[in-house]
């Protein structure tokens, strides 16, 4: 059995890599959408406008919405290009496109997609994702943020933290709590909000992280309206709105294509090292280009599951703690496989691979928290795909 994409997602390929050779810049080894400056953020927002003439931002949703009808194949060769190149991102593709889009695509009403999806393709709309809160992170469904119905609106009070690139974002969707005496599970509801920057008692406060990065916020709510029709489903069947867009948000290949990248410049630097180095390193380096081609084939299952029309679930979880728990152990090895200089950061002055290495490592320590803790995926693969009973 031959494991290959076809000859059109080959031409596809080769198209896109031409087009990432000439929109990237070969320096930008940040990536994503955690851009280290203001600068990054904005160069990514043009990159995004290029790919959205294209119809490149969502190229599997249907053309109505922006995208070109494109197979999940076809898709995921777009997935692996940009991770390989480190495509910027301004957060589109991975909240809008990767979770609030497909997720929309199944719960929202005709009017909301047609008012929502053709802003995610065109790149207007940057979405973050209001879902934690100080007291509830794995156990989700405890959350407390508090939305009463009031006329047309509900009104929203409470807190969420860890709001990945909120900063950046100009649009939320978040789980309240409309009903407080239901069991917890039943009375939360899915909301979005719009123009989080300018609505009136929504305010963020920056949390920085350990590679001294903005990446995420605390976001504070005190009498927020927030207009009934922004409701995704039914009013206290939310989560199960939220639970579709967490199945989308670990189905991710683009990583894999990443580490890749990474593994191929660490044995360009290995082969040029002496005798002795060489030795030290090329057996660990051969073992994570075998981990990294098994985490690769775990994601293709996620996008042959999403060829049938299915939504991935315990597999989407085999994927996100393999390649997590990867992701983690090859930056390591590549800082400490440069030696003391392999700490350099990318704004200090002679950090080898332009300091990419410390930078991955500093980002991959908390992927085995979001997403779900890898404890959680854990008990998701024992339960629904071993079924065994709850822990
Ligand atoms: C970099 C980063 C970005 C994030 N971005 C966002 C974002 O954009 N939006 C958003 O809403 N949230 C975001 N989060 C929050 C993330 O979803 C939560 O941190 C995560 O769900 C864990 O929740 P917690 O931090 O409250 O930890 P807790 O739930 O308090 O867990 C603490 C520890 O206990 C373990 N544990 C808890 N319950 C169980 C159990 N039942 N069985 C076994 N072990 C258990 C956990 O695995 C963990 O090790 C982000 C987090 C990080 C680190």
């Amino acid at each position: 059995m031959e494991l290959a994409f076809g000859k059109k997602e080959e031409e596809l390929r080769k198209e896109v890599r031409a087009f990432l050779k000439e929109n990237i810049k070969e320096e930008d080894t940040s990536g994503g959408f955690n851009n280290r400056s203001d600068e990054a953020f904005e160069e990514a927002k043009v990159f995004n406008s290029k790919l959205a003439e294209r119809g490149w931002i969502a190229p599997a949703w249907p053309k109505e919405y922006g995208g070109l009808g494109a197979s999940i194949y076809e898709q995921m060769v777009f997935n692996e290009e940009f991770g390989y190149h480190g495509a910027p991102d301004t957060g589109t593709r991975g909240f809008g496109v990767g979770m609030i889009g497909p997720t929309l695509i199944i719960h929202g009403s005709e009017e909301q997609k047609k008012h929502y999806l053709p802003k995610i393709t065109s790149g207007e709309h940057i979405w973050c994702q209001g879902y934690s809160e100080p007291g509830s992170g794995s156990d989700l469904a405890s959350l407390q943020t508090r939305a009463v119905r009031d006329g047309d609106d509900y009104v929203l009070n409470g807190q969420k933290i860890w709001t990945s690139g909120g900063h950046r974002a100009n649009q939320m969707f978040t789980l309240v709590r409309t009903d407080p005496e239901a069991p917890k599970h039943r009375g939360i509801s899915f909301l979005l909000i719009d123009d989080i920057k300018n609505t009136p008692g929504l305010t963020l406060r920056p949390l920085i992280n350990m590679a001294n990065r903005h990446h995420f916020n605390e976001v504070f709510f005190e009498d927020v309206r927030v207009p009934a029709k922004n409701l995704i489903g039914e009013e206290n069947r939310g989560w199960y709105v939220g639970m579709t867009l967490l199945d989308f948000e670990r189905s991710g290949i683009g990583t894999t294509a990443g580490q890749k990248h990474t593994l191929e410049k660490l044995t360009a630097l290995v082969k040029e090292m002496p005798d002795d180095l060489r030795e030290k390193n090329r057996l660990k380096l051969a073992d994570h280009v075998v981990s990294n081609n098994v985490a690769r084939f775990l994601g293709y299952r996620i996008g042959y599951i999403q060829a049938k029309g299915q939504v991935p679930n315990y597999e989407a979880s085999v994927v996100k703690i393999f390649q997590s728990e990867l992701g983690q152990r090859i930056y390591g090895f590549g800082v400490n496989m440069l030696g003391l200089n392999g700490q350099l950061m990318p704004e200090q002055t002679g950090a080898p691979l332009a300091g990419e290495m410390p930078e991955a490592m500093l980002q991959a320590v908390p992927s085995t928290i979001y997403s779900g803790t890898n404890e959680i995926q854990r008990n998701i693969i024992a339960t629904r795909g071993l079924g065994l009973p709850r822990g």
